[in-house]
């Protein structure tokens, strides 16, 4: 359960089917453009409300949603920090804090604050979001130990389940997602030069082979608009997703489907950052070819955050981590 999710609440006086004219207020408009997941708009609109209404330590709240959407992290936390200063401290103004840090990958400050939220409002502690939410940060997967200063971090991770000698080369399908048809070549050769990299670094102990029908496939490689279908149990600030088939006798992967996020909503302009959809990929195909778990390192691939720019590189501690599991 996305703890975002538990968060966007459109009032229910809000009923607008069509784009409202600019007449209308502000906050109206905004919230409009919120349940459409249009972000960037829904942002300038709560901006455009906040001149009107300066103490308005709600608006100052959806300012703070809107940024963490866009992955301002940093900029959210300081709109709710502001939320906080201008109206007192608010159970929700907490959660969507602990949000913001459990995109961020922090866990324990994400759990921190929804212990606060309990705090500040006791029912909170029964809301069946929230509960999970705490499921999941409280994960040993999103809670790494072992130091990010390490050659490697097999140590952080909670179990391996590699693929068998017999399974080489693994056959790879690469779904065509006909709402989002345009961006099928480059997807394969996103996928094709993430497992590349990772089968490099075992220096062959790995491979994979393409395969044209998913029947015939063990794993099927998934892209899509829709936040929803990437909204996992397992994965805190990655908008991707990975169900493994593990066989009980040897605890080896025997089959696996990702499915990655490429575009911020549906119809939104334009796909997102390449090299921050390839960053997704190389973290969810860690998980398919065996890693359980997370790095402590915000560097790494396998962070449970996609937080890291500028590069779509693995990390001599990704490489490491591979190696030692495929030698
Ligand atoms: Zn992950």
């Amino acid at each position: 359960m996305n703890l975002a999710l538990a968060l966007a609440i459109t009032p229910s006086w809000l009923c607008l089917s069509e784009e409202p004219a600019c007449a209308v207020d502000s906050q109206v408009q905004a919230f409009y453009y919120l349940k459409a997941k249009d972000y960037p708009k829904a942002l300038d609109c709560f901006n455009a409300a906040l001149t009107e209404h300066p103490d308005s330590w709600a608006i100052l709240q959806s300012i703070g949603n809107c940024q963490m959407e866009l992955g301002r992290y940093d900029a959210a936390i300081a709109s709710l920090q502001k939320s906080i200063e201008v109206g007192g401290l608010q159970a929700s103004q907490c959660v969507n804090m602990a949000a913001v840090y459990q995109r961020k990958g922090d866990a324990k400050k994400a759990l921190n604050w929804l212990r606060l939220a309990c705090s500040q409002d006791p029912s909170k502690a029964f809301d069946p979001n929230i509960q999970a939410a705490m499921t999941k940060l409280l994960d040993p997967a999103n809670n790494p130990r072992g130091l990010p200063t390490t050659p490697d971090y097999l140590s952080s991770l909670s179990s391996v389940q590699k693929w068998r000698k017999a399974d080489m080369p693994i056959k790879v399908h690469v779904r065509k997602n006909i709402q989002l048809a345009a961006f099928y070549e480059e997807y394969i050769s996103i996928i094709k030069r993430s497992l590349d990299q990772w089968c490099a670094a075992t220096g062959g102990a790995l491979s994979y082979k393409f395969v044209s029908r998913p029947d015939s496939a063990n794993v099927i490689c998934d892209y899509t608009d829709r936040r929803e279908l990437v909204s996992s149990d397992h994965e805190l600030g990655i908008e991707g997703n990975t169900e493994k088939r593990i066989r009980m006798e040897d605890n080896t992967t025997a089959w696996a489907n990702l499915v990655i996020l490429v575009k911020d909503f549906p119809g939104a302009p334009k796909f997102r950052d390449r090299i921050f959809i390839t960053n997704t990929c190389l973290h969810e195909l860690g998980h398919v070819l065996g890693m359980h778990g997370h790095s402590s390192n915000n560097r790494d691939v396998m962070f449970s955050a996609a937080i890291r720019k500028g590069s779509d590189l693995l990390t001599k501690r990704d490489k490491n981590t591979i190696q030692l599991m495929y030698r």
